[in-house]
C-alpha cells in the first residue's frame, strides 16, 4: 500500500513509513494513493459474514501487498474483538453503538488496530517503541488500553491533573505493565507542549524510538471504515438497503472514515456531519469559507475542535470541490442546551440513554428528517461513547438509569499508579530518562 501527502502528491511513502511518521514532513496528511473498491457481490453478501470477517476483507483490500494474510487476520481478530451493534429505536431510526470496547468509546477501533499494526512492524530485537500521548480524556484511555500488553511497546500518558472524569482517570492509571500515567499540574495544552518538546529533543530521540500514535495516523482511519460496512450488513439483514449516517464530529476522522467507506463502494445515501458549537465545517459547507477558530468548551468535549485536522483528507476525496462534497454531506450544529434536551427526549421517548456526543448526532437525524419528510432511507446515528463516561452532564433521574459496564467495574478494584509532575520540561525529561 502506498500513500501520498495531501500537500504534495509526489511525496509517496509505503505504509510502514506512514504509520511511524504519522505526519509527512511537509505537514500534509497521508492518504492512500489508491482507494480500493469492494465488489458489489462482497457488499451484498456481507450479511452472511461476521464483523471480523468483514473487517478482514476490507483490511486485506488495503494491505494485501504489505502484510501477509495470516498475520493480518491475527491482527484483525485481536483488534476487533468486541461488537458494534445497530440498535433500533422508535420510527425506524438506528443507533450504531461503537462503545463496547475496553475504553467505552469508538476510538478503541483506531487505537487497537494501530497498536497491533505497529507491534507487527517492530521486529524482535529492535528498539522498543515509546508512545507519548497527551490527553484531555478519551484519546488517552483508548491508546493506553489499545497498547496494553502489545509486546515491544511502552506508552506514557500525560493528562491534566483533576481535569479528567473519574472513569477516564481509572482507565489511564490502573494499567501498569507497559503503560505509565503522569498527571501534570496544568492544562491539556501544557501536556501537549511537553510531549511536543520531547519529540524534538535530540537526547531523547537518541535514547528512545518515539512515536505519537496521533489521531491523524492513517492506521487509525482504516479500521473505522469496518463498522460502517458492518452496520450496513446488519441493516441488509433487516431488509434495509438505503442508509443515511449521522456522525457526531470534532476532528472529522470518524466521518472521514465513513466517506472513505463510501468511496470504497458502500452505498450510503447521505452523511450528516453534526457538530457542537465548534461549527467550522457546517459554516464552510454553508458559505464556502473555511475559517479555523479557537475551540469552545461544550458538553460534547471530545468534539471541541475549531480546526478539524482530518478535514483536508475529506476535501481530497472530492478533489477539493465543495459542490461535489455537498452532494453527499450536510452539516448541522447544536448548542449545549439542545444537546441536553435531546438526551432527555431520547430517554423519555425511547428509554435510551446517550452520551452528549451521540445526542448531537441524533439531533442531526431529526433536523434532516424535518426538512426531508419524504425520505425513504433509514437513519443510523453513530453512538460514539458510553454515557457513563460523562456522569456530570445527566439529570439525576437519567444518571440513575445508566448501567456501569463490566470494563469499568473491573477497574474499580485496581490500584491507581500515577506519577505527579509540574508543567515543566526539565522535570518531564528527567522522568523520561530515569523512570523505569
Ligand atoms: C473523538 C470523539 C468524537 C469525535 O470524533 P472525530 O473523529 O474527532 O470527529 C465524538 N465522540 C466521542 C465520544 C469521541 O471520543
Amino acid at each position: 500500500m502506498k500513500l501520498y501527502s495531501t500537500n504534495n502528491k509526489d511525496n509517496i511513502v509505503d505504509f510502514e513509513e506512514a504509520i511511524f511518521n504519522s505526519l509527512p514532513q511537509d505537514k500534509g496528511l497521508y492518504m492512500p494513493l489508491e482507494i480500493p473498491r469492494m465488489s458489489d457481490s462482497f457488499i451484498q453478501n456481507m450479511k452472511d459474514l461476521s464483523f471480523q470477517e468483514i473487517a478482514f476483507d476490507i483490511a486485506k483490500a488495503f494491505l494485501k501487498d504489505t502484510i501477509p494474510a495470516d498475520e493480518l487476520m491475527q491482527i484483525i481478530f485481536e483488534a476487533i474483538n468486541f461488537k458494534a451493534p445497530v440498535v433500533e429505536l422508535a420510527d425506524e431510526t438506528f443507533a450504531l453503538e461503537l462503545f463496547h470496547g475496553p475504553s467505552l468509546a469508538f476510538k478503541d477501533f483506531g487505537a487497537r488496530f494501530m497498536s497491533r499494526i505497529m507491534g507487527y512492524f517492530i521486529e524482535q530485537g529492535e528498539k522498543k517503541l515509546d508512545v507519548l500521548v497527551a490527553t484531555s480524556g478519551d484519546t488517552g484511555g483508548a491508546v493506553a488500553l489499545g497498547f496494553l500488553r502489545v509486546s515491544n511497546t511502552r506508552v506514557t500518558i500525560l493528562y491534566p491533573k483533576g481535569k479528567v472524569s473519574p472513569i477516564q482517570e481509572l482507565q489511564l492509571t490502573t494499567n501498569a505493565e507497559n503503560i505509565r500515567a503522569i498527571e501534570i499540574d496544568g492544562t491539556f495544552d501544557d501536556c501537549q507542549k511537553l510531549v511536543k518538546q520531547a519529540f524534538i529533543d535530540p537526547e531523547l530521540n537518541e535514547k528512545y524510538r518515539l512515536t505519537s500514535a496521533n489521531s491523524i495516523n492513517i492506521a487509525r482511519l482504516i479500521p473505522q471504515t469496518f463498522y460502517y460496512f458492518n452496520a450496513y450488513a446488519q441493516l441488509l439483514k433487516r431488509g434495509v438497503s438505503e442508509v443515511i449516517f449521522s456522525v457526531p464530529s470534532g476532528n472529522f476522522g470518524n466521518i472521514g472514515a465513513g466517506i472513505l467507506a463510501w468511496k470504497m463502494g458502500l452505498p450510503v445515501k447521505q452523511f450528516i456531519a453534526a457538530t457542537n458549537m465548534n461549527d467550522t465545517v457546517p459554516l464552510f459547507l454553508e458559505t464556502g469559507n473555511y475559517i479555523p477558530k479557537a475551540s469552545i468548551q461544550t458538553y460534547s468535549n471530545a468534539m471541541d475542535v475549531g480546526d478539524p485536522s482530518n478535514w483536508v483528507r475529506i476535501m481530497q476525496m472530492f478533489g477539493g470541490s465543495r459542490e461535489e462534497l455537498k452532494k453527499i454531506i450536510i452539516g448541522y450544529k447544536y448548542t449545549d442546551e439542545q444537546t441536553l434536551d435531546a438526551i432527555k427526549q431520547l430517554y423519555k421517548e425511547n428509554n435510551y440513554v446517550v452520551c452528549p456526543h451521540t445526542a448531537v448526532a441524533w439531533l442531526g437525524v431529526n433536523e434532516y428528517k424535518k426538512s426531508n419528510p419524504d425520505e425513504t432511507a433509514r437513519y443510523v446515528f453513530l453512538s460514539t461513547a458510553h454515557p457513563c463516561k460523562f456522569p456530570e452532564i445527566f439529570p439525576e433521574e437519567i444518571a440513575a438509569e445508566i448501567k456501569i459496564p463490566s470494563q469499568v467495574r473491573d477497574l474499580e478494584g485496581k490500584q491507581k499508579q500515577v506519577a505527579s509532575l509540574a508543567a515543566d520540561y526539565a522535570g518531564f525529561k528527567d522522568y523520561l530518562l530515569t523512570a523505569i
